[in-house]
């Protein structure tokens, strides 16, 4: 039972860890990201109140991302809902709201929410093909900033609580020993 509890508080650790990470890579400022006892958490970041439809499009995929991030700590391959799933859960969430449950994960109204931003633009396609494309983007996203998303994942399930210089900073700090090596492998080559 206690393993258990652990390997949640380590999946948290990583979906909220994407979260922050991409949100701060795409020029959000993140505030904060914490993870409580009883496994509640949150990344906190200063979004726009009403974003431009890029802004909205990169707000859906870190909203998609934190799951990702789950599967690729697990070595799983990465879980896609379709389209029909992804709206009949986001309704479902949104229902609970309107009966007074605020605890829910939020991630698939706010992801949809975002959709409905981005979409109507037209750089994206339709609402569906919008929802792919921020998948697909999602996906990619978790596996470039890897290196990232786990130095954040592994800070936040010692500390349980990073401000935002702290996020930064770690981020920062992976990307120098990371990216570092890689260029100067490069060089030599
Ligand atoms: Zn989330």
């Amino acid at each position: 039972m206690k393993f258990d509890r652990e390997e949640m508080r380590l999946e948290t650790c990583y979906h909220e860890a994407a979260h922050a990470v991409l949100n701060h890579l795409n020029g959000f400022i993140v505030r904060r990201v914490y993870v409580t006892e009883k496994l509640n958490a949150m990344c906190v970041t200063a979004e726009p109140r009403i974003p431009y439809p890029w802004q909205a499009f990169a707000l859906a995929c870190s909203l998609l991302a934190g799951e990702y991030a789950v599967d690729r700590q697990c070595e799983q391959p990465p879980r896609t809902l379709t389209f029909e799933k992804f709206v009949a859960e986001a309704e479902v969430t949104w229902e609970s709201y309107e009966c007074g449950d605020p605890e829910r994960e939020d991630d698939f109204v706010r992801c949809l929410e975002m959709l409905c931003i981005a979409a109507p633009s037209g750089i994206y396609g339709t609402l569906e093909e919008c929802y792919r494309l921020a998948c697909e983007a999602a996906e990619h996203e978790v596996e470039v900033w890897w290196e990232e998303i786990v130095a954040v994942a592994e800070q936040l399930m010692e500390a349980k609580y990073l401000d935002g210089a702290e996020v930064v900073m770690t981020i920062e700090s992976a990307w120098g020993d990371g990216r570092q090596d890689e260029i100067e492998n490069k060089e030599e080559r």
